[in-house]
């Protein structure tokens, strides 16, 4: 298998890099590499603003609605230049997750109204799915939605709601009707975040950042024209948005951005006056690494390239989500093993800001915010999909058991 990327291709990719290097403030690009948890709405929105200025700011949207018409092979190279240039992968949940759904599924009038502000980065959204008791058995949801006159009465609660803090917007599954079997019975409602009877308070994790949300919900009125399409198909339309991102839970881009961070780390300390990249352990450890996140790649241009049939390729799909995010954990752990016990010493309070700001300073740039990072890659095997739940999924396409 050979993949070559055409001499246009090639040109676009140098586009885009000199685009990120002229345009790319220094002092985002800095902030949003050390990664504070959620990173301020000042910078995400200035950040977007940007792309869209660019006509870049959603790429993957059909091209009526400001997107580019790019190519699969295109948008992997954007992204893999974002990250070269430690641009922000944020706005998931508007840009990829509900945006598509409202664009199949949403009237006009929703296009119309949620489209514009997505994409200029003025209005942001979380994604209101899973509940203390659903999450992995996401239809067990409880979250209630009554239909009274012209509105929808919400009662409930959603659990680990990523940046509603900081979103204007949320898309939510309730359930409309109790009666049926639990899929048919959920349907899809968008929910101003400042709903009189929604209330957001926020989980502090484990690296110190509180992207994470608890959201409350308690008699919410929410207008009845605010459900996207029709009633109880709510899970068909979440299968739809789940489905349409399939190389994006690789996390290829991360992966191969932190794999040279390590190596700069490595280099840069030295065991007994050799650089630690030249010791025989470490430079097997990161051997071993860069070789699995080339063949994450490879297996990730394959399913771009579209060679797989479809049934396989939700396999791989998971296989892909399994090997990323494992790999996510183990290309930060190279760098807190180069760092050694320095990585304690940055531990980021959420602000971007490290504890000790002088010793922060006789370190290159790429070192504060590893700590917090890596702490952050443990969340990766558990959501969208925990390596269980992914294993159990290859099980029965893959191998039909
Ligand atoms: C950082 C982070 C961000 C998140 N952001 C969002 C968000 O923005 N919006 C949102 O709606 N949700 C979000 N989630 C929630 C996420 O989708 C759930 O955590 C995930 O689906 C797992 O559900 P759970 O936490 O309830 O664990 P459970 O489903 O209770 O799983 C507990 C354990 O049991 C295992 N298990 C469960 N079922 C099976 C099975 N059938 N076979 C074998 N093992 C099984 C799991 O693998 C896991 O190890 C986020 C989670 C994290 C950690």
């Amino acid at each position: 298998m050979r993949f070559d990327f055409s001499p246009e291709d090639e040109a676009f990719r140098l586009e885009v890099r000199a685009f990120f290097r002229e345009h790319l403030p220094r002092d985002l690009a800095r902030r949003f590499y050390i990664g504070a948890h959620p990173p301020p709405r000042s910078d995400v929105r200035r950040f977007q603003a940007l792309l869209h200025s660019r006509g870049w700011g959603a790429p993957h949207w059909p091209e009526e609605w400001g997107g580019t018409g790019w190519s699969p092979l295109r948008k992997h190279l954007f992204m893999d230049e974002l990250y070269r240039a430690d641009g922000l992968d944020y706005g998931w949940q508007g840009l990829h997750m509900v945006a598509p759904v409202i664009l199949a599924f949403g009237s006009q009038a929703q296009k119309r109204r949620f489209l514009p502000p997505m994409i200029s980065g003025e209005e942001f959204w979380a994604q209101g799915f899973s509940e203390p008791n659903a999450g992995s058995d996401l239809a067990n949801l409880k979250t209630q939605a009554v239909l009274d006159g012209d509105e929808w009465v919400v009662n409930g609660q959603k659990i680990w709601t990523s940046d509603a803090k900081m979103a204007e917007w949320g898309f939510f599954l309730v359930r409309t009707d109790p009666a049926v079997k639990p899929q048919r019975g959920i349907s899809f409602l968008l929910i101003k975040l400042d709903t009189p009877g929604l209330t957001i308070r926020p989980i502090v994790s484990i690296e110190g950042g509180d992207g994470l949300n608890e959201v409350f919900l308690e008699n919410v009125r929410v207008p009845r024209d605010q459900i996207v399409g029709e009633p109880g198909m709510g899970w068909t339309y979440a299968k739809y948005l789940l489905e349409k991102e399939r190389t994006a839970s690789a996390f290829l881009y991360f992966n191969k951005r932190e794999l040279e961070k390590a190596r700069e780390i490595a280099r840069g300390q030295t065991v007994n006056g050799i650089p630690l990249i030249d010791t025989p352990g470490y430079a097997r450890n990161l051997a071993r690494v860069e070789v699995d996140i080339l063949a994450l790649e490879y297996s990730v241009l394959r399913v771009l390239s579209h060679e797989q049939n479809r049934h396989n390729l939700d396999a791989v799909v998971s296989a892909l989500k399994l090997r990323g995010s494992a790999l996510q954990q183990r290309v930060t752990d190279l760098q807190l093993e180069a760092l050694g016990l320095h990585a304690l010493r940055f531990w980021d309070h959420g602000e971007g800001e490290v504890i000790d700001a002088d010793e922060a300073l006789r370190w290159p740039a790429f070192v504060p915010g590893r700590t917090a990072q890596a702490l952050i890659a443990r969340a990766s095997t558990i959501y969208g999909g925990s390596q269980e739940v992914q294993k159990n999924i290859i099980a029965k396409l893959a191998f039909r058991l």
